[in-house]
């Protein structure tokens, strides 16, 4: 028996790094998941996976940052499996540069995709859970969401929306018995991170040996920052809403 058994998620960017590390985890928790994601090939891959270890799963493509696509997403959950439990709103993307750098449309992307799109899924996925009678939302932030961070200005910006969006949405929904939460990872080793290498222009080495430096002196593994998520997720933080959880080895403390 798992600790998501009967319940539905649908992870936003479930294709790669920690979104798919925790679809890979609610999916042996027992949890029906839907993956939702611009990148199919890789989507379709981990629906796969999931499949032939005995998990339910379905992979939709969707791009966050459009309406049709969020409302077709959660549609896509209930018509597949019946309910809504879990939303983790996890897809980002990061530009490293500072305003000067920054373009306007660069800036525009990373506000679409990590703001935004929780804006447009919960504006789906609310209704639903209110409908059920409960819901958890879980939001991702960063540490960069706590405290700034050099040549990442959209970045932070978007990230300091999460943390405070999720705030405003655990007010505005706890009335309706739906949880909202933030989990914010500290480094993490996925293809984000490999991709901030190359924009930084630091071989790969030397930016996770930076990235390690932190209380805990290692960055995390994506299944780290899935295990806060499912606690989140859970009926084990049955009285948790509101919370902004930092999971950085102590990078923030
Ligand atoms: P990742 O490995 O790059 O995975 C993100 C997934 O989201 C990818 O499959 C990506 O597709 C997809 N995606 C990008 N734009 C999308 C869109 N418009 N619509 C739907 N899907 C989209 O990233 P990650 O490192 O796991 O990061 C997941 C979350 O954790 C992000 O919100 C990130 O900001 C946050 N976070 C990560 C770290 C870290 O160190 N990794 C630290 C703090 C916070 P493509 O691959 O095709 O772009």
């Amino acid at each position: 028996m798992g600790v998501l058994n009967n319940k539905c998620a649908l992870i936003t960017g479930g294709a790669s790094g920690i979104g798919r590390a925790t679809a890979e985890l609610f999916a042996k928790e027992g949890a029906a998941v839907v993956i939702a994601d611009i990148n199919a090939e890789l989507g379709n891959q981990v629906e796969r996976e999931i499949l032939q270890t005995g998990g339910r799963a379905v992979f939709i493509a969707c791009d966050v940052t459009r309406a049709e696509d969020c409302q077709h997403a959660v549609q896509s959950a209930v018509e597949k499996f019946g309910r809504l439990d879990i939303l983790f709103n996890n897809a980002g993307i990061v530009r490293r540069a500072d305003v000067i750098g920054t373009t306007e449309e660069e800036w525009d992307r990373v506000m679409d995709v990590n703001v935004k799109s929780i804006f447009l899924m919960g504006k789906y996925a609310v209704p639903v859970m209110a409908k059920q009678g409960s819901g958890a939302i879980v939001n991702s932030g960063s540490g960069w969401g706590i405290k700034g961070g050099r040549n990442a200005v959209s970045y932070c910006a978007a990230k300091g929306a999460v943390v405070n969006m999720t705030r405003a949405m655990a007010i505005d929904h706890g009335h309706l018995n739906i949880r909202v939460n933030c989990v914010c990872p500290g480094d993490t080793d996925t293809p984000m991170l490999q991709n901030e290498a190359v924009q930084v222009g630091q071989p790969y080495d030397q930016f996770m040996a930076e990235a390690a430096e932190r209380p805990l002196n290692r960055y995390a593994q994506p299944m780290e920052i899935a295990q806060s998520v499912l606690y989140l997720s859970s009926d084990a933080a049955s009285y948790v809403t509101g919370a902004i959880l930092a999971v950085d080895g102590g990078g923030t403390a």
